[in-house]
């Protein structure tokens, strides 16, 4: 096992210890043994510290020509790519995911910043036809400021790439708290952008609780922007103090996404997408597939298949590169997940037909592993059709139209992506249509958004922004109205003339 490391937070361009000289241990949820580094635990003065080296940064930082920070945001990725194994090793010892799903993870953050740089010689602004002759009007994107940016565990570098890039392009400057349970990897992206040149203060991490150093960062007059990925609860949370500060405020929470198989779908593809959208990442992907919604007349044979190939499914350590299903990331998580199955099997009439249990014995008992689990005949009102697990627990559905699978899939709070199988092109469109989600894809599984399309939710997923895409950049930007006359004379607007 390699060396624990001693990770500091990075302010103003240097590495510094917390203000309260207190630290915590990251271990890896497949091996407790295993004991990446330490972390500061910070408070209120080590986010004092890093706004103050943000806004000082923001002075010159906005006035670089957004080309030029796009040359250093893509030097940034190519950083990111030439480190991309180690930081891939790293981030599946701290979080747990196979190493295959790390490397996709840095991969996601390399291509976001390439986004990003491209959008330095893009930021359009618009040019419109004004009311008056000799005058000009034009709408410019302004920065915003110092952003905060507050983040999960369970895409360790890709949601802070998909924040810290495109605030970064459009002339902002950042402060990151990481999630306590991933913070090794945020450090490895201060690294990139430390050897890449940026200059002191633009990018600040400080690691530590969220009800510390997130809260600490959601009250400081001197951020501008909150943007959090996270759970619906502290979301909301946030977005209520955010709100009384009159701080804007992005929103990236649950989902509960489901995969609809149609009675004409090609059943082998659809297994597969089901396989890989429910158990990949142990289920904890915010996209990951929890319901599935099956045709009556291909259930049967569907299920047939799906335990079959769920059977072979190898779930262990996600260094070894043999492995598909790595541990869940913490023992809450895990207790979340065997809680969630207790409550499925004492409800109604659920079936349990595959999985259910922690699994245990020889390097098992050294991490949080749950066995991939699939209930079937789960009813839509149920709570495991309802709430989110976040774990390798599938809820199957039966349905005996497409009108009704579209109403299950609709059933629920959240509305963050989506799936139908079908080889039926009249009824992709109406699933494209109807369904109430941020996010459809048709003939694919829940999971696999790219950085250039709008990503988040609708209902109760968000709160209306989007990140990745061109999208993201009006929540890192505000509009300016600009108006130039040439005239040489007073024009009165129309109001003023009619
Ligand atoms: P979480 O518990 O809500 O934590 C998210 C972040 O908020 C962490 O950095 C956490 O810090 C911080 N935090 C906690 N309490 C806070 C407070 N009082 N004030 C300010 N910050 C606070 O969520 P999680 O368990 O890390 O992530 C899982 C959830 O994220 C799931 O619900 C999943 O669906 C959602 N998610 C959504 C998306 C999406 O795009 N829609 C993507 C990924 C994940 P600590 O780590 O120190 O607690």
């Amino acid at each position: 096992m390699p060396e624990p490391k001693h990770f500091k937070n990075y302010i103003g361009g240097q590495w510094v210890e917390s203000a309260t000289g207190e630290r915590y241990e990251n271990r890896n949820p497949a091996n407790t043994d295993d004991l990446i580094g330490t972390f500061c635990k910070s408070d209120a003065r080590d986010v004092d510290a890093a706004v103050a080296a943000a806004a000082e940064a923001f002075k010159t930082w906005r006035l670089v020509p957004a080309p030029e920070r796009g040359l250093m945001i893509m030097k940034a990725s190519q950083i990111l790519a030439r480190r991309k194994e180690e930081v891939s090793q790293m981030m599946t010892r701290e979080m747990g995911k196979v190493i295959a799903e790390t490397r996709g993870d840095t991969q996601e953050a390399i291509d976001c910043g390439y986004y990003a740089a491209g959008e330095g010689r893009r930021l359009f602004g618009k040019h419109t036809p004004v009311e008056m002759p000799n005058k000009f009007g034009v709408a410019i994107r302004r920065p915003v400021g110092v952003c905060g940016m507050i983040t999960p565990w369970n895409f360790p570098i890709a949601i802070p790439s998909w924040k810290m890039f495109p605030a970064l392009i459009a002339g902002n400057t950042c402060v990151i708290k990481p999630a306590t349970l991933t913070p090794a990897s945020v450090a490895n992206f201060m690294e990139v952008f430390e050897e890449a040149g940026f200059p002191p203060g633009v990018v600040n991490m400080v690691t530590g609780g969220g009800s510390v150093v997130g809260k600490a960062m959601v009250e400081h007059p001197g951020i501008n922007r909150i943007s959090f990925t996270g759970s619906v609860e502290i979301g909301n949370l946030l977005g209520s103090q955010c709100a009384t500060a009159g701080k804007p405020f992005s929103a990236e929470l649950g989902g509960k996404n489901g995969q609809i198989v149609m009675d004409d779908a090609n059943l082998e593809l659809a297994v597969e997408g089901a396989l890989w959208g429910a158990f990949g990442t142990t289920g904890q992907r915010c996209t990951a597939t929890s319901r599935l919604i099956l045709h009556e007349k291909i259930h049967d044979e569907f299920m047939g298949m799906l335990l079959d190939r769920a059977k072979k499914l190898t779930v262990g350590n996600g260094l070894d590169e043999k492995n598909q299903v790595g541990p869940t990331v913490s023992e809450d998580q895990m207790k979340t997940d065997l809680y969630y199955i207790d409550v499925a099997k004492n409800e109604d009439k659920s079936k349990l037909v595959f999985g259910g249990k922690r699994l245990t014995g020889g390097d098992y008992d050294k991490g949080y592993f749950v066995e991939p689990t699939i209930f079937t005949e789960v009813t839509p009102k149920m709570r495991l059709a309802q709430e989110e697990v976040f774990g390798p627990v599938l809820a199957v559905l039966k349905v005996s139209s497409f009108e009704e699978a579209i109403e299950v899939l609709n059933d629920t709070e959240f509305g963050l992506s989506s799936s139908i199988y079908t080889e039926n092109v009249n009824l992709a469109f109406k699933a494209i249509r109807d369904i109430e989600a941020g996010i459809t894809y048709v003939n694919g599984p829940t999971i696999g958004a790219e950085v250039h399309l709008p990503f988040g939710g609708v209902k109760g997923t968000g709160n209306g922004h989007r990140e990745a895409g061109w999208t993201v950049l009006d929540f890192y930007t505000e509009w300016k109205s600009v108006y130039v006359e040439y005239s040489g004379k007073l024009q009165r607007a129309q109001i003023d003339n009619k």
